[in-house]
């Protein structure tokens, strides 16, 4: 059996197999795609200590550093199933999707999340060419030009917020009739010059010129007139939703679908660790959820030394 089993090859992932390898115990990765999100990310320029690099170098760089080391790389492989210790200190086993059950004393949970779409004409041809999900990451790519925000939760009216500092103009649309963020950042948005906010729309198309996106089409829901606007880029944001479908039952997640983990990486069954944007820890990014599989990887180290095996 492994003694530290990392389900999820994504920032979180990778780091928490450099740690714990680097502790000498039996360390394996199994990985639907290695890299994760970062494969889809354009240009990275907020890890710290590396100014600028994009999303495939970035999954190279994770790989390479998790090869240094004496891991088992299970890549293409999806967990369908974990079955827990039936006692503390006994081993968990992990289904997969290809009919394979692996053994295991601890288990790091770290598959990650989705920007949920809006699913639009235009959506996926220009991702990454002016369709946006993470304002922290691509909002200074926009400075001085339009945006559109498409979602007013608290994450979209948030980036909305976040934005207007950066570019020169924010539109939010909103398919309800109200936004549905805190009245304090709804406050807060509403006392900015440079935003403009749309309710009771729906969008109904991303425009471009093949190249990159010039404008956000949208259905005024009450008069079912069609509007058309210029601008450079589009953030959705919708939701992210965390890849815990399959865990449905057998752990405590949150009203969202998150792992829900304490500050050490804990979840609700012994042995068993979970990192990155697939849990509760707050702000979803590269460097966090790095840190937080550092961390997981120390938490399962430390109860494989206090926890006899049965
Ligand atoms: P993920 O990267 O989501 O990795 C999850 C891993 O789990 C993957 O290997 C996946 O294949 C695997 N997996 C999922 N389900 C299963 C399963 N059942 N069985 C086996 N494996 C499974 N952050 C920044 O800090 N800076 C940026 O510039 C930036 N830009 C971004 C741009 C885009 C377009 C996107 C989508 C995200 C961006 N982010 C950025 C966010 C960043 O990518 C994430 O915060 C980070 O990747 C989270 O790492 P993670 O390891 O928790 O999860």
């Amino acid at each position: 059996p492994y003694d530290v089993l990392i389900v999820g090859g994504g920032p979180a992932g990778a780091a928490a197999a450099v740690y714990a390898a680097r502790k000498g115990i039996r360390t394996g990765v199994v990985a639907e795609r290695f890299g994760g999100q970062v494969n889809d990310t354009l240009s990275i320029e907020n890890f710290i200590s590396v100014t600028e690099t994009d999303g495939p170098k970035f999954a190279a760089a994770l790989e390479a550093h998790v090869k240094a080391y004496d891991v088992d790389i299970m890549n293409l492989q999806r967990a369908d199933k974990l079955i827990p210790a039936a006692q503390a200190g006994g081993l968990i086993e992990l289904q997969l999707a290809n009919g394979g059950t692996l053994k295991t004393r601890t288990v790091i949970l770290s598959t990650g999340a989705r920007w949920r779409n809006v699913n639009v004409p235009g959506e996926q041809e220009y991702k990454t060419k002016g369709v946006a999900y993470c304002p922290h990451c691509d909002g200074p790519l926009f400075k001085g030009k339009r945006v559109a925000v498409i979602g007013g939760g608290n994450s979209g009216v948030e980036a909305a917020i976040d934005l207007a500092g950066v570019v020169a103009h924010v539109t939010l649309i909103e398919f309800d009739t109200k936004l549905r963020a805190d009245a304090v950042l709804v406050t807060k948005l509403q006392s900015l010059p440079n935003v403009t906010i749309h309710l009771n729309a729906q969008t109904t198309e991303i425009t471009g010129d093949g190249q990159k996106v010039n404008g956000l089409s949208y259905k005024d829901r009450a008069t079912e007139a069609s509007h058309h606007i210029e601008l450079e880029g589009v953030f959705v944001q919708i939701g992210l939703v965390p890849n815990t479908e399959w865990l449905k039952g057998t752990l405590e997640l949150s009203r969202h679908g998150e792992i829900v983990i304490d500050a050490k990486g804990q979840t609700s069954l012994p042995g068993v660790l979970a990192a990155g944007d697939v849990t509760t820890v707050p702000y979803k990014q590269i460097i966090i959820a790095t840190g937080e599989g550092a961390k997981a990887a120390l938490s399962a180290f430390d109860y494989l030394i206090r926890t006899p095996a049965v």
